[in-house]
């Protein structure tokens, strides 16, 4: 979008991708392949080879299992880092990055990069932004980067990246009626606990399922209580370490 955001110091260019938004369709993979494969850009990056290269790829990340799916897309680049170990580990000038960032088309006049421009859902969006306002966006939107423990300052940031590392747990309920046959219980509430904290709750929707969202992975005992005023309740428990889909429930204690 090339937006200008503020005074303060020093604008530099930055680059937001909305996971949320990203389709897969590889637009920006083959916008930056058509723009470097056999070009040249003296200053700024030589040739992309044809083959073996992927200057923009897409990570996939697959949560859930059975009937409870979802699959989040991670457009990955160079991240031109403020404080980038490539440039270190070059030693000798060779690989180089300039303070307010590195965009020849963008040097030419054009308001946004190649890559932006061919995204048909806007996952990308680049900004020309200092320092200070890019901070605060980022804190005020949850913005993060990759590998921060690398604390190499990224300019590439990343909005929604928690649907890759947050876990979910669902499941459908349904119950029994007195003539044997069966069927999926809309409106039973369901309560999460984690080590005997309640975490989280939901209700199921017409067709009995249920989804708590925005857990950690981090191998807890986790504790599912389900209640239904006409139909009964139902248990279960498990240890959480990814996306957990539990299937099919049924609710115990009552017939009718
Ligand atoms: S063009 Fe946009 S939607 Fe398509 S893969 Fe790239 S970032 Fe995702």
């Amino acid at each position: 979008m090339g937006t200008s955001a503020g005074a303060g110091s020093m604008k530099k260019w930055a680059m937001i991708v909305d996971v949320a938004k990203c389709i897969n369709c590889n637009n920006c993979v083959l916008a930056t392949k058509d723009e470097h494969i056999g070009n040249e850009f003296p200053g700024y990056a030589a040739p992309q080879p044809a083959h073996g290269h992927e200057w923009i790829s897409i990570e996939r990340h697959t949560r859930g299992s059975g009937s409870m799916v979802d699959v989040s897309y991670v457009p990955t680049m160079c991240n031109h880092c403020d404080d980038a170990p490539c440039v270190k580990a070059a030693g000798d000038g060779a690989v180089y990055k300039r303070s307010d960032g590195d965009a020849h088309l963008l040097d030419q006049g054009w308001t946004k990069p190649r890559c932006v421009q061919a995204c048909p859902t806007g996952a990308l969006e680049s900004m020309h932004v200092s320092d200070e306002n890019m901070q605060a966006l980022a804190a005020r939107e949850g913005l993060e980067v990759l590998r921060p423990e690398f604390s190499t300052k990224p300019r590439v940031f990343y909005r929604n990246l928690r649907r890759t590392y947050q876990c979910f747990i669902g499941g459908n309920v349904f119950r029994t009626r007195a003539d044997g046959s069966q069927e999926n219980v809309e409106g039973a509430r369901v309560e999460l606990s984690i080590d005997g904290v309640k975490v989280g709750d939901a209700q199921t929707d017409r067709f009995g399922d249920f989804k708590i969202d925005g857990l950690q992975g981090n191998a807890a005992k986790y504790r599912l209580r389900i209640f239904h005023n006409a139909f009964g309740q139902a248990e279960a428990t498990g240890v959480l370490h990814k996306s957990d889909y539990r299937g099919a429930i049924p609710l115990t204690g009552r017939t009718s």
